[in-house]
């Protein structure tokens, strides 16, 4: 079992479909699923598309935001079927599979978080924000959007797949093994609310005409996968900005 891979599924309307789910993590040896603010749950629809996986469906985390849902993991992977206005880094399943690989175990669980998105309009671009890689799987252009179960099928196959062989050599070269576990979900969220804060106190972001700057600033971040310590000087860096600034001021 793969303990520390968590299925998030985002404001799910069909209630059939978390049953599809359910069963497709079970039948490739996933079990943690967390619904956030499903339409309909628990429902006779879902378990009886578990098919015998209510299992994983009675032990399911119910919360109310994607924050709350990821906010102890490290690596999160948005999955998406359509390309976005900012482009983010982008994998297939496979290398996907390859990156959670060299996620190292004992990190505890809750480490990696795969999230899907609504039925009928997928993830909204803050939702996206927050997850560090996106996930497509290559269907044909013009027909590009799977049934959310079908998915999570897919995804779930090619983490079987690799947990099966090792494929860590096949993650890009930067993986995730490091000397300091990487931040968490929370704690970049607390670093990226400080960069704002801050660069709105030096005047360099204008609050009421924001830009992109903390999408890019998000991106360029969340590519080096930042560990703790990494965050924590980042931090340290921003409040000796404010220090300053308070002592310019007097
Ligand atoms: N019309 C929506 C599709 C929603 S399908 C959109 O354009 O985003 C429901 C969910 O299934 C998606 O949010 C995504 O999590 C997953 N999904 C469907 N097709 C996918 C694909 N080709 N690659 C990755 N994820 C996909």
């Amino acid at each position: 079992m793969q303990a520390d891979i968590k299925i998030v599924l985002v404001n799910t309307t069909h209630s059939g479909n978390i049953g599809g789910v359910a069963r497709a993590m079970k039948n490739m040896g996933l079990a943690d699923l967390v619904l956030v603010a499903p339409k309909s749950f628990p429902s006779d629809e879902a378990s009886a598309r578990a098919a015998g996986a209510d299992d994983i469906l009675s032990a399911a985390t119910l919360v109310d935001s994607l924050q709350q849902a990821i906010a102890g993991c490290r690596l999160v992977f948005a999955t998406s079927a359509r390309e976005r206005h900012i482009p983010w880094p982008i994998m297939d399943p496979r290398e996907m599979a390859a990156v959670i690989s060299t996620v190292d175990k004992d990190a505890g669980s809750g480490a990696v978080a795969i999230v899907f998105g609504r039925e009928d309009r997928g993830l909204t671009n803050e939702e996206l924000h927050l997850c560090q890689h996106h996930v497509c799987i290559p269907s044909v252009s013009g027909f590009s959007s799977l049934n959310i179960a079908a998915a999570v099928q897919v995804i779930a196959y090619e983490i079987r797949m690799a947990s099966l062989t090792d494929v860590s050599a096949q993650a890009p070269q930067w993986g995730t093994s490091w000397d300091v576990p990487l931040a968490e979900q929370q704690e970049l969220e607390l670093m990226f609310e400080h960069f704002e804060s801050t660069m709105v106190k030096t005047g360099f972001l204008d609050p009421e005409n924001p830009r992109q700057f903390m999408t890019r600033l998000r991106r360029l971040i969340m590519r080096a996968l930042p560990d703790k310590i990494e965050v924590n000087i980042l931090r340290g860096m921003l409040t000796s900005i404010t220090k300053t600034i308070g002592s310019t001021k007097k």
